[in-house]
């Protein structure tokens, strides 16, 4: 209906206009929805489960920067950053809604991009898109996305489970996303200084992408799931490891020793740390918007465990609350802040 106009405004549009058009690309997965879009409420019928409720905002300027954010990516990431959030309960996400305050220098083409990349994580994740809001705003643009997920009450993974003696693991690798997001400021500075300058990314891929699309660990979910084991604690990586390590250990009243040269750090984050005469490890301990998963297991499921290839042991936790250390690689402790920039740097 829109296709041979390239702006339209929101305004000619109308938010009803605007709502009946984003309907139209919902598809749903779940017979559990009742009610998706188009009444006063949604209406969801989960059986048997506990409901796992989640909300993250994004707003323009604090948490994304759209001169080097593609609009489709910024809707991708605002659905993945809350399903990392139910996984990391050891929840399944069912449900999301979607709010959006909007300013008038954004067109009708702008917000369908936007929901693109919403679209293509539900699909990806198998998620209905059942409400939201849609709201005009002065300046900028805003997404606030809450997550619904499912879980029966024996899965369910708080941060509060850690006991002495069980082992420490994280997802992945770490610091990437941190490492991307250095790339892409370092060349947003030369292109504001000199705009015939064109940003150099090649040979960076894997940070980039792990800044602009995370996907959230489902993989790591069902497979533990398969395995037959569930972790004690259970965190997602948005503010950094050191960061969520504390709050594990906080809510478990516990301490913990992480072996820093045992943290999975990737190549390209290597590289790019070199570039920028930064400690790769200070990147991959304080480096936020990882969304990799951050767990405790029982020693007794460290068989089971090392059978996730992306799954790595870091460290261990200890008896004594507060007392959190990592050791580095020449043996020295160091107390873990929840960001310890400046004693660490190169
Ligand atoms: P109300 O005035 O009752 O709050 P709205 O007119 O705001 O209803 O919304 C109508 C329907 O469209 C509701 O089902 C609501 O959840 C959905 N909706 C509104 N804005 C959005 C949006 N940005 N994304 C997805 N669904 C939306
Ligand atoms: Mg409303």
């Amino acid at each position: 209906m829109f296709e041979n106009s390239e702006k339209t405004t929101l305004e000619s549009l109308g938010e009803f206009g605007l709502i009946e058009h984003l309907k139209k690309h919902v598809v749903l997965h779940h017979p559990e929805t009742i009610m998706g879009i188009g009444d006063d409420g949604a209406v969801i019928q989960p059986e048997n489960k506990q409901v796992i409720i989640t909300t993250d905002m994004l707003t323009e300027g604090i948490h994304f920067d759209l001169r080097y954010v593609p609009l489709k990516h910024l809707g991708y990431k605002a659905v993945a950053v809350n399903l990392s959030d139910i996984y990391a309960m050891n929840g399944k996400p069912t449900h999301i809604t979607v709010s959006i305050a909007v300013s008038s220098k954004y067109t009708l083409e702008a917000i369908e991009e936007l929901y693109s990349g919403i679209n293509l994580a539900c699909s990806n994740y198998k998620v209905d898109l059942i409400g939201g809001d849609t709201t005009s705003s002065m300046s900028g643009l805003t997404i606030s996305i809450t997550a619904v997920g499912i879980a029966n009450p024996d899965e369910i993974v708080y941060r509060n489970g850690a006991k002495k003696g069980d082992l420490i693991c994280v997802t992945g690798n770490l610091g990437a996303a941190y490492a991307g997001l250095q790339l892409l400021e370092r060349e947003k500075q030369i292109f504001l200084e000199n705009t015939s300058i064109q940003p150099d990314l090649e040979g960076h891929d894997y940070i980039l992408e792990k800044q602009l699309k995370p996907e959230p660990r489902a993989d790591i979910i069902r497979q533990m799931k398969e395995l037959g084991f569930k972790p004690t604690a259970m965190i997602d990586i948005s503010d950094g490891l050191a960061s969520e390590i504390l709050h594990i250990c906080k809510a478990s009243v516990c301490g913990c020793r992480i072996d820093a040269e045992k943290i999975p750090i990737d190549q390209d984050t290597w590289n790019m740390a070199e570039e920028l005469n930064m400690s790769a490890i200070t990147m991959a301990l304080y480096g936020g918007e990882e969304y990799e998963l951050l767990m405790t297991i029982r020693q007794e499921d460290y068989e089971k465990a090392r059978m996730i290839a992306d799954l790595h042991v870091i460290g261990y936790i200890t008896d004594t609350p507060g007392a959190c250390y990592f050791i580095d690689s020449k043996n020295e402790l160091h107390p873990i802040t929840a960001s310890g920039w400046d004693h660490f740097s190169k």
